[in-house]
C-alpha cells in the first residue's frame, strides 16, 4: 500500500511538471527512502495519520460526473484537491485541480460535480481518470491512488461487434444491419487505403444509434441537423442509422470514419489539413459524388462562379447553397489528384500535412504545384469530366 501510494504520487509529480501544476510535496514523500531510519518523518510517514474512507465518482450522463470523498485523521483536514483528466488523444495532458468545499474535521465528507454544461462535454465511452489529495493541520498530505470512471451512455443497453481496429456498438437494430454497417466500415476503411495510402493506427469506437433524436440525448450542445458526429481525438463516432436511412447511413458512417483516419494521420501540434482536403478526402470515401452535388458543381463549372483552392482552405461557411458547391469541389479535387497522380503522391501529402507543412509548400513538394497551380490544373480536368463530357 505504501509503495503504491509513493508510486502514484511520483506520477502526479510528473503531470504536475508537464501540465505547470505545482505539487506540494508531501511531508513523509521527500524522506522516505531517503533518510534511512535517521529521520523521525519516515517512521511517521509509515504511519500516515490519514485515511480515506471511500472514494466514488458517479457519471450522470451527458451532463455530468459527481466525485465524492470521505477520509480522516487525527489532526483535522484543512484542505482536499480532486485532481483528473480525461482519457484522449492530446499533445499536452491536461491535469485539472478543484478545490473541495468543506468544513474542517477530523472527518470529512466532500464532493465536487463537474457540470459538463459548463466546460462542454464528453461522448460516451469515455473514460476519466481521477484521484486526491488530502492535507490535515499536522502538514501530513496524502495522494490517493488513480481511479478510473466510464462515462457511458447508460440510456441504453448496448451490444458490440468487433473488427480490425473497430468495435461498433447498437441497441435498437437488428444484428443484421448492425453486421452490415460493420462490414460497410471495414470496406470503407480497405478502399480509403487503397486509395490514399491512410489508415487508422488506434482503435475506433462507433456507437450506433437508433435515430437522430436518440444521438441528440447524448449530447450537451446538439445541433438539430446533427446526423453523425466524429469525436476525432477520443476515437468515437457516433450517429443516428435504421431500416429507413441506412442508404443515407452507409455514407455518413464512412465520411466520419474517414475523418477518423484524416485525424489519426496527419494530427501534429502546428497546422492542420486545409478544408477541402479534409471534407474531400471524407467524400471521396463515401463512393461517387451524389447528384446533388454533381449538379452543383456543374452549374459552378458552367457558369464560372468557382471557389478558389484558397478560400476553401478554411472553414466551409454555414450557407448551405453554397456549402454543396463547396464540398462539391474538395471532392472534385481529391478526385483529380489520386486519379491523375496516384496513391503513393496522395500518401505522401498527407505525410507531410502530418508535419504541420503550410499548404503552399505541401503541394510544392509532392505535385510540384501551389494551390493556384492545383486550380488551374483540375480546371481543366473537372471541365473536361463534366462539362465537356
Ligand atoms: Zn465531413
Amino acid at each position: 500500500m505504501k509503495k503504491a501510494v509513493l508510486l502514484l504520487t511520483g506520477l502526479v509529480l510528473v503531470f504536475g511538471l508537464m501540465t505547470g501544476m505545482v505539487s506540494s510535496q508531501p511531508p513523509g514523500i521527500n524522506y522516505v527512502g531517503a533518510g534511512k531510519g535517521m529521520d523521525a518523518n519516515s517512521a511517521l510517514f509509515s504511519a500516515s495519520p490519514i485515511n480515506i474512507i471511500s472514494s466514488n465518482a458517479t457519471p450522470q450522463f451527458p451532463n455530468a460526473i459527481v466525485f465524492e470523498v470521505q477520509a480522516d485523521s487525527i489532526a483535522p483536514i484543512i484542505d482536499a484537491r480532486l485532481h483528473f483528466y480525461v482519457e484522449r488523444d492530446s499533445f499536452v495532458k491536461v491535469v485539472t485541480e478543484e478545490k473541495l468545499d468543506f468544513i474542517s474535521s477530523t472527518r470529512i465528507n466532500a464532493s465536487y460535480t463537474w457540470d459538463m454544461r459548463y466546460t462542454g462535454g464528453l461522448p460516451t465511452g469515455t473514460t476519466v481518470i481521477f484521484w486526491w489529495t488530502i492535507t490535515d493541520a499536522s502538514g501530513w498530505q496524502i495522494t490517493s491512488e488513480q481511479q478510473k470512471v466510464n462515462f457511458n451512455d447508460t440510456r441504453y443497453v448496448w451490444k458490440s461487434l468487433q473488427q480490425d481496429k473497430i468495435t461498433l456498438y447498437w441497441y435498437g437494430a437488428s444484428n443484421s444491419l448492425a453486421q452490415r454497417l460493420l462490414d460497410t466500415s471495414i470496406l470503407g476503411l480497405s478502399s480509403l487505403e487503397a486509395n490514399t495510402g491512410a489508415s487508422l493506427s488506434r482503435r475506433v469506437s462507433i456507437y450506433i444509434y437508433d435515430d437522430a433524436s436518440d444521438m441528440r440525448g447524448a449530447m450537451l450542445f446538439a445541433q438539430e441537423w446533427t446526423g453523425g458526429v466524429a469525436y476525432t481525438s477520443y476515437g468515437t463516432i457516433v450517429i443516428g442509422i435504421n431500416d429507413f436511412n441506412i442508404t443515407w447511413g452507409e455514407r455518413a458512417l464512412v465520411h466520419e470514419l474517414a475523418h477518423m483516419v484524416n485525424y489519426q494521420m496527419t494530427n501534429n501540434p502546428y497546422n492542420g489539413m486545409p478544408v477541402w482536403l479534409e471534407e474531400g478526402l471524407a467524400m471521396y470515401a463515401e463512393g461517387s459524388l451524389e447528384l446533388s452535388f454533381q449538379q452543383a458543381l456543374i452549374s459552378a463549372l458552367s457558369g464560372g462562379n468557382l471557389f478558389s483552392v484558397r478560400s476553401i482552405s478554411s472553414p466551409f461557411s454555414t450557407d448551405a447553397s453554397l456549402s454543396y458547391q463547396k464540398y462539391a469541389q474538395s471532392y472534385s479535387l481529391v478526385d483529380f489528384l489520386i486519379s491523375q497522380y496516384g496513391q503513393a503522391k496522395m500518401a505522401s501529402l498527407l505525410e507531410i500535412f502530418r508535419q504541420g507543412c503550410a499548404y503552399d509548400d505541401a503541394l510544392q513538394a509532392v505535385y510540384g504545384f501551389n494551390m493556384d497551380g492545383l486550380y488551374q490544373a483540375w480546371l481543366a480536368f473537372a471541365m473536361q469530366k463534366y462539362v465537356r463530357a
